[in-house]
Formats: C-alpha cells, structure tokens, sequence
C-alpha cells in the first residue's frame, strides 16, 4: 500500500515544541510547521525523506515556536509565513528572550502574511489556515481535511488513531499552543486572551469532525472528538 502522507513530528528546543514535517511521498514536497529550534535534526528528518521544502509555517510569533525561522528558511529558500496579528510580537522577540533569559534567535523575513480562509498547497495537499486567536492575537491552526491527499487508502497508518474506521484518512488539525490534549494554551502572555481562545476553539475548531487528529505545539496527539467530550477547559457549565 503506496505510503499517503509523510508526517513526522520532532519535539525541539528545551520547551519541547513539537516541529512536525508534513511531506507528499509522491511529489517529495513538504511543509515545515513550527521549526522553533534543532534545525539540524529538522533537516536530517528532511533529508531521510527525500524532501523539499515549499512553505515554512509558524502558528504563533512565541519564541519556542520561532528560533529555527531564519536557518530553515536560509538552508531551503523556502517562504516562511505567519499571521499578521503576530509580526509585532515576532519584532520584538528580544523581549520575550529576556523574559526568559535566553538570547534572542535571528529573525527571518515574513514572505507571506497568513489570514483567515488562505489555503496552502504544497505537493498534493492544500490546507486551510484557521485565524484562532487568543494564546496570541495571531495564533493559526491549519486543517487538513480527511484524504488531503486525494487517493483513497485501504489501510490506517501508524500515525491513526484507534477510534478511526479502516480505510479513512481522519484529516488532522495542527493547533499551535490554542488546544492541547486535556488543556489549552496560556493567555497571560502578549496579547492573550481568554474570551478569544474559548471562542476560536468553540468557533472554529470544536466544529470540526470527531475523529479528526489534533496536533498541539506541545504534548501528545489527540482528537477533536476526545477533547470536545473530556476536556476540562471546554466544558459549559
Ligand atoms: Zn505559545
Ligand atoms: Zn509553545
């Protein structure tokens, strides 16, 4: 059975941000989301795949997200992307460094400003950005809808989850810091805001499918599903 997505997800830095690698095994292209650190085991994963790096994504301006912007981008040439509502915390990076103590990484040159409704395409595959502000005011998920790569498969991948039929691509969420597996992201930093991320999660990423495959910033996978039944932040009371 021809391999349908090439997906790894490399936890770097010591905040542990989770880098995933999402590749078309037939074109070789792939998209780099949230490279925040450890470029160089970003490009052995790239390398061991024989891929080519079109889009380099960053759901979020916060340092752990960031770090790895600049090199990625100067090693591959490919366009790096952010929402807009974040290029004012990405400026002053030097100020979330010193908050934590740490030295500021090179910032790289936004190519393309991400908003509400873009779809990316690279390889066989188009996402669409979801705006979900609140962790920050320019926090983006990305969605890739069930069989993004088109071809229907007959078997379940490694990376599927248990409570998802045989034969069904679930589609997956790559949710930054806005949902976590049991929790959600901060919003006494920068620009967060509680009331934002309980409606962007409400809004715009509890309306997805049950069975779809949620990749936070940090920590394990989950599902939409799970976390609209079990998750502590969003229960109504
Ligand atoms: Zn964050
Ligand atoms: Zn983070």
């Amino acid at each position: 059975m021809a391999e349908q997505m090439i997906h790894e997800v490399l936890p770097v830095g010591w905040l542990q941000c989770n880098c995933s690698i999402v590749g078309d095994p037939e074109t070789r292209e792939a998209l780099v989301l949230d490279p925040g650190d450890d470029v160089n085991r970003v490009l052995e994963a790239l390398a061991r795949h024989s891929l080519t790096v079109r889009l380099i994504v960053s759901t979020h301006a916060h340092i752990d997200h960031v770090g790895g912007l600049r090199k990625l981008h100067e090693v591959t040439g490919a366009p790096v992307l952010m929402h807009g509502d974040d290029l004012g915390l990405y400026r002053h990076l030097d100020a979330q460094a010193a908050w934590l103590g740490v030295p500021p990484p090179a910032t790289a040159q936004i190519d393309q400003v991400l908003k509400e409704g873009d779809t990316l395409r690279w390889g066989r595959f188009a996402a669409s950005v979801l705006h979900t502000p609140g962790h920050t005011p320019g926090s983006v998920s990305l969605y890739l809808p069930p069989d993004a790569g088109k071809l229907v498969t007959s078997s379940v991948g490694p990376q599927s989850h248990s409570n998802v039929g045989a034969g069904a691509d679930p589609g997956k969420l790559f949710a930054g810091d806005t949902l976590f597996a049991g929790s959600i992201g901060r919003t006494d930093l920068w620009g967060g805001s509680a009331p934002d991320i309980l409606r962007s999660i409400h809004e715009k990423l509890l309306t997805l499918p049950d069975g779809t495959l949620v990749y936070p910033g940090h920590g394990s996978s989950t599902t939409i599903g799970e976390e609209r039944a079990a998750n502590p932040f969003l229960q109504s009371g």
